[in-house]
């Protein structure tokens, strides 16, 4: 299996549209009810949530029924992935609780490498990424280059092997000390870096506009990992300059809701296929994501849950399941226009 994983499934065909007609009416409905429902159940909180906390306990919430689902069982495929895989993908949280699992990297190297965009530079000749990456850095930094004039930005640093990272975090010691040292570097599989979807971005220029990569970074799938304000989450100093790779709609989630990545995979997981977290993002396109745990030994696969017809991404959480995105209006909203359209 591919580390990530889009999948279209099969369609309805036209010849079914006056009956989807009647579904589709039927699953608005409850599609309404399930988002009513579902936002009422799970308001979304910051750093805490003190009116809930004082309230005084009252009687458990009734019984979960079957019409708050809001993907109904016959619109649900389900496909195998290897609990292997919970190791990979775009979402993956590495940090010193959570270690990088090597094995099955497929980075690339940036120097001379002729699709990478000429809008930045490498600060030495050995900057790679992770291979699918490569198209979003590229769009990231030619608009960053674009908008602020600075023709001198450059990535510091990018995949890091275990090695490279013991190396660094030993050059750091022997330079500032093992206090200083910790406090930036990372011990060797607790890095980001070991994924190839963090980059050290920095600039040389005088123009360098580092606000405008971060208000701007989650439109190419980018998160800014380490902010100052996180730091007791992440564990990790601010480090304005470290951007890592999630994805949409994670990226836009992440940022409006004011949530790092460990606070966005310990939301996600609160979230099942049948309660999703719903998002429509800025760009009209809507969303259900939500956490299923794998089943099983390692070498075991685990049943995920998707909706039949929709365009969905997978990847594992590096803590022991899947997270799921899948955009939820070409599921069923989308199918009856595809009828109508027909050739
Ligand atoms: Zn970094």
């Amino acid at each position: 299996m591919k580390r990530r994983v889009t999948r279209y499934n099969d369609r309805f065909g036209p010849s079914m549209s006056s009956g989807m007609t009647v579904l589709a009416i039927f699953l608005a409905a409850v599609v309404i009810l399930s988002v009513y429902f579902a936002c009422n159940a799970f308001p979304l909180r910051g750093s805490g949530d003190t009116a809930a906390e004082d309230l005084p306990e009252v009687a458990p919430p009734p019984p979960e029924t079957e019409e708050m689902s809001l993907i109904p069982e016959e619109l649900t495929a389900r496909v195998n992935f290897s609990n292997a895989d919970i190791a990979h993908g775009y979402l993956i949280l590495v940090n010193k609780d959570h270690e990088y699992s090597f094995g099955g990297e497929d980075v690339v190297a940036l120097y001379h490498n002729e699709d990478k965009s000429p809008s930045y530079g490498l600060a030495t000749s050995d900057i790679a990424c992770e291979r699918s990456i490569l198209p979003f850095l590229n769009e990231f930094l030619d608009a960053y280059s674009e908008a602020s004039g600075d023709e001198n930005v450059v990535i510091n640093s990018g995949y890091r092997s275990f090695e490279a990272q013991q190396q660094i975090l030993d050059d750091r010691i022997a330079s500032d000390g093992e206090e200083e040292a910790y406090k930036y570097v990372a011990l060797p599989g607790q890095s980001e870096h070991h994924t190839g979807l963090g980059m050290d971005i920095a600039s040389w220029g005088e123009n360098y506009n580092s606000a405008w990569l971060t208000e701007n970074c989650w439109h190419f799938g980018f998160v800014q990992r380490y902010r100052a304000d996180k730091v007791a989450i992440t564990g990790i100093s601010s480090e304005y300059w470290h951007y890592r790779y999630v994805g949409k709609p994670h990226a836009e989630i992440m940022m409006k809701e004011n949530l790092c990545l460990e606070e966005y995979i310990e939301l996600i997981r609160t979230y099942t296929y049948e309660k999703p977290y719903t998002f429509a993002a800025e760009d009209g396109t809507q969303y259900v994501i939500y956490s299923v745990r794998a089943v099983g030994s390692e070498e075991a696969e685990t049943a995920v849950p998707v909706p039949k017809g929709a365009a969905y991404t997978v990847s594992g959480d590096n803590i022991d399941g899947f997270i799921v995105s899948a955009v939820w209006e070409t599921s069923a909203a989308a199918t009856e226009t595809e009828g109508e359209e027909t050739e």
